[in-house]
C-alpha cells in the first residue's frame, strides 16, 4: 500500500507560549519527520492493540466492503490526540490492499486543493483528513457531492458567464479524524456511513503496545519496567512511545545494563518530571491552583485559564481529558472540581517536592 502524505500542520503547541509539552498528546516538532515512517505504527487490524470494540465494528466493515468489492462507507474517527486514528486509518487501507492519501484539513484550504486530491484519486482509495472539523465551508461544501454522488461540481468561467459543471469521480472512502467531533458541521457530520470513538488505552493494552515498541527498537524492558511506562503513559501510545524513546537514551548513557528496569525508568522520568501517574508541571500547576487557590472548587473553567494565562480551548482539550479520565477531575454544572483522590497524589508530588 502506498502512502501519499500532505499533512502540514500536526505539532504540538499547546499553550499560547508556544511552549513543546513533553506528555502532550500531539506531536513534538522533533517527531514531526519521524511520523512519515513512523517505525512503531502497526500495519494490520493484528498489531493495532487495544480498542477491540473499534476493531472488531472496523473488521466487519471491511471484510464486507471487501466482499462486495466495493469501497469502504465514509468513516468518522474521533478522540484525543496520540490515540491511534492516523493507524487505523492507514490499517484500513492495508488490509483493503489499497493506497491511502494523508492529508489534514489545513493543507486544504483552497477549493483547487480539494479538487487536486479528488480528481487524481484510482477507484476504492482512501483519503484521510486529520483535524477535519478544521475544513472551511467552501472545502465542506465541494465535499458534500464527492461523498454523496461521487461528483464534484465545479464552477467554471467568471461572472454572468460562469456556470457549473459536475464531473464524475471514481468510488473513495474518506476518512475524517477529529479531535472535536461537536465542532463537525452536521452536514458533514451526516455524511459518514460510519462514526467510531478512540477511548484512553488501559494499562494492560499499553503495555502490549511498550513491549512491542520496545522490540521493534531491539530494546529489552523488564515487566515491571513496562508496567511503570504504561502507567505514565497517560493513555496514549503516542506518550508511551516518546516515554520509551526517552528512557532509551536515558539508559545508553547512565545505565550499564542491557535490560531496562524500573530504577532506569523511575530515574529517566524524574529527569523530564512526570511523575507516577504521568502528570507534568501543566498539571500540577492546574490542580495546584485549584486545591491551594479554591479549595478544590468548583471554579469556573475562564477563571482557571485567566489565572494560568492558558487559553480556555487548550486547557479543555489539552489538560483536562486525562486529568478527568484518571478520576482527578469533575466538571461540574457549577466549575471544575478536584477529587480526594487528585489532592492526595498532589500533597504527595507537591510544586516543592516533585520527585516522584
Ligand atoms: P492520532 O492520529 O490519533 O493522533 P496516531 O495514529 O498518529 O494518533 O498514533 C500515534 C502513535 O501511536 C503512532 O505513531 C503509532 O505508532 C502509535 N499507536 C497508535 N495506536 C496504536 C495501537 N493501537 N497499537 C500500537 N501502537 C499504536
Amino acid at each position: 500500500m502506498a502512502i501519499v502524505s500532505s499533512i502540514t500542520n500536526h505539532s504540538c503547541l499547546p499553550n499560547d507560549k508556544g511552549e513543546e509539552r513533553f506528555v502532550g498528546s500531539r506531536l513534538l516538532k522533533e517527531e514531526i519527520k519521524l511520523s512519515k515512517q513512523d517505525s512503531f505504527r502497526p500495519k494490520s487490524f493484528k498489531e493495532f492493540l487495544g480498542q477491540s470494540e473499534l476493531k472488531k465494528v472496523l473488521e466487519i466493515s471491511v471484510k464486507a466492503s471487501l466482499t462486495r468489492g466495493e469501497a469502504l462507507d465514509h468513516l468518522m474517527l474521533y478522540g484525543p490526540p496520540g490515540l491511534g486514528k492516523t493507524t487505523m486509518a492507514l490499517v484500513i487501507a492495508e488490509e483493503l490492499g489499497v493506497k491511502a492519501r494523508v492529508t489534514s484539513a489545513p493543507a486544504l484550504e483552497r477549493p483547487r486543493d480539494i479538487v487536486g486530491l479528488l480528481i487524481n484519486m484510482q477507484p476504492r482509495e482512501l483519503i484521510f483528513v486529520d483535524e477535519i472539523h478544521r475544513l472551511n465551508r467552501i472545502s465542506q461544501e465541494l465535499l458534500y457531492p464527492a461523498m454523496e454522488d461521487r461528483r464534484l461540481d465545479l464552477t467554471v468561467g467568471k461572472g454572468s458567464s460562469s456556470r457549473m459543471r459536475s464531473i464524475e469521480i471514481p468510488p473513495f472512502t474518506l476518512v475524517g479524524a477529529t479531535t472535536k467531533p461537536g465542532s463537525l458541521s452536521s452536514p458533514m457530520r451526516d455524511r459518514f456511513g460510519i462514526s467510531q470513538r478512540l477511548d484512553f488505552y488501559n494499562y494492560l493494552d499499553l503495555e502490549k503496545i511498550i513491549k512491542r515498541s520496545a522490540n521493534l527498537i531491539n530494546l529489552s524492558i523488564s515487566e515491571e519496567a513496562s508496567h511503570q511506562l504504561a502507567r505514565r503513559s497517560r493513555g496514549t501510545p503516542r506518550i508511551a512511545n516518546r516515554l520509551i524513546r526517552r528512557v532509551r537514551d536515558y539508559a545508553e548513557v547512565h545505565s550499564s545494563s542491557s535490560i531496562i528496569d524500573v530504577q532506569v525508568v523511575n530515574d529517566a522520568l524524574e529527569l523530564y518530571r512526570v511523575d507516577q501517574r504521568g502528570l507534568d508541571a501543566t498539571d500540577r500547576s492546574y490542580l495546584g491552583l485549584l486545591i491551594n487557590q479554591y479549595e478544590g472548587g468548583p471554579v469556573g473553567l475562564e477563571t482557571l485559564a485567566a489565572a494560568l494565562g492558558e487559553d480556555s480551548t487548550t486547557l479543555e482539550t489539552v489538560v483536562e481529558p486525562y486529568l478527568m479520565q484518571i478520576g482527578f477531575l469533575q466538571r461540574t454544572a457549577r466549575g471544575r472540581l478536584v477529587t480526594p483522590v487528585a489532592e492526595k497524589h498532589y500533597l504527595l508530588t507537591s510544586p516543592n517536592k516533585i520527585e516522584i
